[in-house]
């Protein structure tokens, strides 16, 4: 498969799933077991981009049978940016049962506003992630890339945990502000080709409150219904 920086979904599922999450009719158990069910798909599709070994194996016909194992799929690492990432991560967890677990509380400073570069100072009121290891993989999952403020504050306390071998950012919208303020970042940290922004979709803007258009809404709230 060819690699970009940036790998949208292909998959009218994803899409379909996309559309129910997109429309405000939708309540909020149908909000949140649909984006456990983006997490699955998601974590199938960084499958992809993992090292595949061929082995063989002995059938109970007593016959050898050609396979794959997938090492990467137990040097995984997962992290929750919390909130909204606990319904994604649920649907991630299926795809890498074996991963160790981080989770990072992180919110936007929207008393202060979003700044003129529509970026946003971000509060980490509480951390706690695995070490991590050069033979790792770390999936950070947001499922809103909005500014980009989030994730790059989250890698910043992943990459004082060690630096894996691959990163891959799980979300379900994008934007171009994002995507490019991630590169930025990820330049300047000396990580950018291992990394991978896995999306549903890349939206065309955001509005005066950073919220993604056409979006879904506050992805936390629609999710934990309040
Ligand atoms: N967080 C959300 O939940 N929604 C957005 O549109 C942006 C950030």
């Amino acid at each position: 498969m060819k690699e970009t920086f940036v790998h949208e979904l292909d998959h009218p599922l994803a899409k379909a799933i996309l559309t129910v999450l997109r429309d405000k009719r939708t309540g909020q158990i149908e909000f949140r077991k649909s984006l456990v069910r983006l997490g699955r798909i998601i974590g199938l599709e960084i499958v992809r981009f993992l090292d595949v070994v061929e082995v063989k194996v002995e059938t109970p016909l007593n016959v050898l049978a050609s396979g794959v194992m997938i090492p990467d799929m137990n040097n995984s690492v997962i992290i929750s940016v919390l909130r909204a990432a606990m319904p994604l991560v649920e649907g991630l967890i299926k795809v890498f049962p074996n991963a160790r677990q981080g989770v990072i509380s992180a919110r936007r400073v929207e008393e202060k506003g979003m700044r003129p570069d529509y970026s946003f100072e971000i509060e980490v009121t509480y951390y706690k992630i695995p070490e991590i290891k050069e033979s790792d993989i770390v999936i950070v999952a947001d499922p809103m890339f909005a500014t980009g403020s989030t994730i790059i504050a989250s890698l910043d306390y992943v990459l004082m945990r060690g630096v894996p071998k691959r990163i891959f950012i799980a979300t379900v919208i994008s934007t171009n502000i994002a995507i490019e303020r991630l590169r930025n970042y990820l330049l300047s940290k000396g990580v950018f080709d291992r990394t991978r922004v896995i999306t549903v979709a890349i939206d065309p803007m955001l509005n005066e409150h950073g919220y993604i258009v056409p979006g879904l809404g506050d992805a936390g709230d629609r999710a934990f219904g309040t």
